[in-house]
Formats: structure tokens, sequence, C-alpha cells
């Protein structure tokens, strides 16, 4: 096996805070090494286009307390095209780049695992505010989102106190309720739904909230994740139909995405970034990081996008006998 010389470093598919905090290591990791560190602009696309230039210690100064990533990201329909990965990998030669770290979700990956097809040396960072990859228990930019969505929840409950209103909070999660049940739990929320879950709307959240008010609660929050059926605006009018209660939805949208990334965020890119760096230089090839047991590790990518997480039962649970 030929020794790594240069990696390329981007970002893919929806961006997360911390994934700055993530270039920045594999970029002075990668010259720490003595490797030479290309940064790729906007996705694979920037692959294609040669949207790419060298970068130093200082491109990646002043960055690590920004949210969004100073690469840019795309989504790039053309790389999953087979002429697209050709011309990626001819665009990769020319700038000599024989190795890539791609920070993103399983999406990502598997445009990682297709160019590695073709012979490029590939290892992935996990970069999504959502937590739904797999293979590893931590994703870059969830802890900055969590925080950023309880903020929300405790300004939204000040006011739904003072107006006795119920708060119904939409929060990202297309496909999964991380964010939807932790932050039931550390908000107080007396319902929360999820895309995991079928849900009754009578049984799982206007009796949830009748019981709370004849036992004297004074407010009242509804989670409900972006992925479900119904929305929160058309949840909210149900509920106050049904039950009296004048309940507002709000969306938080993509100020869950912004923000500057939490110590955790931070910490924990760095150690993957560095690790990404490590696993190339030691020969480890078409690797995933990944953070299981709070230990950093990296797996192979093709067992990697097999592995499947579900939404731990217990917290669900949790966050029922927490409302009551
Ligand atoms: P994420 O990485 O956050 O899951 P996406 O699913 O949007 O984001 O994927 C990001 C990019 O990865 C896509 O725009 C595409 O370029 C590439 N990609 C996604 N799925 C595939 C696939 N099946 N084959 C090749 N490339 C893919």
């Amino acid at each position: 096996m030929s020794e790594i010389k240069s990696i390329g470093v981007l970002t893919s598919g929806g961006d997360a805070p911390g994934m700055n905090a993530a270039i920045r290591a594999v970029v002075r990791s990668g010259l720490y090494y003595g490797l030479r560190v290309m940064g790729i602009r906007k996705g694979f696309d920037g692959l294609i286009n040669g949207d790419i230039e060298e970068m130093t210690a200082r491109s990646v100064g002043d960055i690590i307390q920004r949210g969004g990533t100073i690469l840019q990201t795309a989504r790039s329909p053309q790389f999953k095209t087979e002429e697209g990965l050709n011309k990626a990998m001819a665009m990769a030669k020319v700038f000599g780049i024989d190795s890539l770290v791609v920070i993103g979700g399983d999406g990502s990956y598997r445009g990682a695992r297709d160019i590695s097809r073709l012979g490029m040396n590939v290892v992935g960072i996990p970069g999504t505010i959502d937590n739904d990859i797999g293979c590893t228990e931590y994703t870059i930019g969830y802890d900055t989102a969590l925080n950023t969505v309880q903020d929300a929840i405790d300004k939204i409950r000040d006011t739904a106190y003072s107006h006795e209103r119920c708060s119904v909070l939409e929060v990202m999660g297309r496909h999964a309720g991380y964010i939807a049940v932790n932050v039931s739990i550390s908000g107080g929320a007396e319902a929360v739904i999820l895309p995991e879950k079928p849900y009754d709307l009578d049984k799982d959240v206007l009796k949830p909230i009748i019981e709370g008010r004849n036992r004297g609660k004074r407010n009242y929050t509804v989670i409900v994740a972006e992925g479900v059926e119904g929305k929160a605006i058309e949840i909210a009018k149900e509920i106050t139909e049904k039950t009296g209660i004048e309940a507002r939805a709000t969306i938080l949208g993509h100020i869950q995405r912004g923000g500057s990334p939490t110590v955790q965020d931070r910490v924990m890119a760095s150690m993957m970034g560095l690790k990404a760096v490590e696993v190339l230089k030691s020969g480890g090839r078409n690797r995933i990081i990944a953070v299981n047991n709070n230990e950093v590790t990296d797996l192979d990518l093709e067992e990697a996008l097999k592995t499947k997480k579900d939404l731990p039962e217990e917290l669900i649970t949790l966050s029922k006998i927490m409302s009551l």
C-alpha cells in the first residue's frame, strides 16, 4: 500500500456547528504529520469543479468558534453519476489529492464509498445535528443543536407561563427523534411526538395536557419532530379546539443549525479530525470515525453504512414519567 501524501477535506450535506473545528483539526493534524492538505469548497461539487485551495495552519485560524462551514457545503446530484465520479477522480489527480476526509452524514458517506471504489482513499467524519448516523453514538453539531433548542424552550416557556398557554415546538429530525426526545426531557415537555413512533393525538397529547391542568399545571410544552405527520401548526390548532387551552406553534427551523459550537462539539470535532488523519497516515483506508462508549474509533466504511441504531426506549419512557 502506498503512503498518502495529500489530503483533500470537504464538508457535504447539511451543515452543523463544529464542522469548522473538524476542518481545522484535519488541516493542522495533516500539517503536523507532514502532509499537504487541500480544502475543497462546496462538497463533492467542488471536487468535480476543482474549487480547491491548499490550506495552511493560518487558513483555519479564528474559525473554531464559528458555526457553519468555511468550506461551505452542497448537495451534489452530479456526484451520484458515473460521469461525475470520474470527473471528481480526474480533478483529484490534477491537484495531487490521494485521500479524502469527508465531513457529513450518511448520504455523504455513500458518495465517499462510491469514489473509494475508483481508488480514492477515504475517511468519513460524522457531522450532522440530527445524530442519525447508525455507527456512532455522537455526531458533530448535535450537542450545539440540543443546547440551542433548550435555550428556545426556556424562553418560550417564560411567556407560555405568563399567558397560561401551551407551546408546540417543532424541532429538527426528519427521520430521527434524537433532538426531540432529549429536549422533551431537558425542557420538561408534557408530550413528544417522534418520527419513529406512531401517535394518537387524544391519548398521547391531549390527555397528558388535560391531566396536567387538573393537577395544577399552568403551562404546557409539546415537542414535535419535523418528520412526523401533522405539523406543529395543525397540532396546536387541535389542542386549542379540543382543550380550550390556547396553543401556539413555534417552528425553530434553521436556527438549530447555526451558532457557536459547544465545548463538547469543539473537542469531539478536534479529536475526530486528528483521528481521521492518523488513520490515513497509518494505512487505514475507507474508514469512518465513530464515537462509541466515549472512545473515538474507526470502522469499515461499508460495514458502517449497514449499521442502524434505534432511539433508546428508556429515553421515551423517561420523558413520559417526567411529564406527570
Ligand atoms: P448528508 O451527508 O447530510 O446525509 P446528503 O444525503 O444530502 O447529506 O448527501 C450529501 C451528498 O452526498 C449528496 O448531494 C451527493 O453528492 C452525495 N451522495 C448522497 N447519496 C449518494 C449516493 N447514494 N451515491 C453517491 N453519492 C451520494
